[in-house]
């Protein structure tokens, strides 16, 4: 869609120019690593994931356990994870004479250790005021429950991404409820895989999440937060994960984005058995139709990858990217096509082991998607949901569509230019 390879660069010497005479407290461009990629290595990459275009101004990683400053009063850090995606950032914002807490990492015996050695050698003694967590997922929220504990300090969330934390650690069985192995009969899945995933068990996103306490503080989109002396505008959006915190300050034009933007990896867009029937995908567009009516210079803080610059041409790649794409689902479909049929026009290599589930999802986010646009319609047979096209797809409406969310976002939110 937006954002030819023209237009990006001179949208980036606007951006140059205008942080060439901003405050001191931003990093400069003389400082940016020319290979982003070398910074951030990932398994998820794929068409417009390369980078083009952004700048990363800082030329290092923390080690984890080490907390290095980036801006005044803000801190990344590091933490491994164990999967493909190998690593989570977590940032420590200065709160007064505080310290609060953005996202945990995974519980796992090495996070902790790695932890121990922050709260020894950056936290030096300081309390904790809050731990806030951008969304449920296990690498976000894995560790709230322990740090609140360790630091008598209340968990910060929305109440979505709270209560469905809570919920998902109760639910723990020996096997997957059968609504679950429905699920993926109805996406496609073969006997034997159905049945490979019965004998998987259940009760994952327990093991990988401390409990959490009984009482949490509500977040909403909308509010404003003071952390120390700045006023940070929560952003709320869903697609990725329902009830995401993002986080904005406008003075300084800095934005925690966690999961909704990042700049070399494609976030998970999913259709889950929890809402079998969502349209994920629309929430996600609409979503990041809505962070575009931020300013071009905004510092970005992604909860993978490293930070930088050029949100506009990330989020016109992200978009772009699914537009297209929706397109070749719409192509696909010109014979009834099942979700593990149409991954050919999502995912450019062969899909397997633990990824599957999530290009099933993805599969289907795109299906209701076009199904939402009267694109397909489906057909139940046997227990299987197949998609059927029945009307032309629009790349050009769903753009101008998205154009008008952005153009509303700028009219309407406190936090947009
Ligand atoms: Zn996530």
């Amino acid at each position: 869609m937006t954002g030819s390879a023209s237009c990006f660069v001179a949208a980036q010497n606007i951006i140059l120019e205008a942080m060439s005479k901003l405050d001191p407290e931003r990093p400069r461009r003389e400082d940016t690593p020319q290979n982003a990629s070398a910074l951030a290595p990932d398994h998820r990459r794929g068409a417009g994931d390369d980078g083009l275009g952004l700048e990363f101004p800082f030329d290092f990683v923390p080690e984890p356990g080490e907390a290095r400053p980036i801006v005044a009063g803000i801190h990344w850090v590091r933490m491994p994870l164990p999967w493909s995606l190998d690593h989570i950032n977590l940032y420590l914002l200065e709160d007064g004479e505080r310290w609060m807490l953005v996202d945990t990492g995974v519980r796992t015996d090495e996070t902790k250790a790695h932890w121990r050695a922050i709260f020894d050698k950056t936290l030096g003694g300081r309390p904790v005021s809050r731990v806030l967590v951008t969304h449920h997922h296990p690498d976000h929220l894995g560790l709230a429950g322990w740090l609140a504990d360790h630091f008598s300090a209340p968990i910060l969330a929305t109440r979505t991404a709270y209560l469905l934390a809570r919920t998902l650690i109760l639910d723990r069985r020996d096997e997957p409820p059968a609504e679950v192995l429905e699920f993926s009969h109805r996406a496609g899945l073969s006997a034997a895989m159905v049945d490979k995933q019965r004998k998987g068990g259940w009760g994952l996103f327990a093991r990988a999440v401390h409990p959490l306490p009984v009482g949490y503080r509500r977040m909403a989109g909308g509010d404003v937060l003071k952390i120390g002396e700045s006023d940070w505008h929560v952003i709320e959006t869903s697609g990725h994960a329902p009830g995401h915190a993002s986080l904005y300050e406008p003075d300084r034009k800095i934005l925690l984005s966690g999961d909704q933007i990042l700049p070399l990896i494609s976030s998970n867009v999913s259709v889950t058995p929890t809402e079998p029937d969502g349209n994920p995908l629309d929430e996600w567009l609409h979503g990041l139709a809505r962070l575009r009516a931020l300013p071009a210079d905004t510092l970005v803080l992604p909860s993978h990858n490293a930070p930088f610059y050029g949100i506009i041409t990330r989020l016109d790649a992200l978009i772009g990217k699914h537009v297209t794409r929706l397109g070749g689902v719409a192509d696909m479909c010109g014979t009834p096509a099942t979700a593990i049929d149409i991954f050919p026009a999502l995912f450019r290599r062969r899909v397997s082991g633990l990824e599957f589930g999530m290009a099933t999802g993805e599969a289907l986010a795109h299906l209701h998607f076009l199904e939402s646009l009267g694109v397909v319609r489906r057909q139940m047979e046997q227990g299987v949901a197949r998609f059927k096209r029945i009307a032309d797809y629009d790349a050009k409406a769903l753009v101008a569509r998205l154009d008008t969310i952005t153009e509303q976002e700028r009219m309407t939110a406190p936090w947009a230019v």
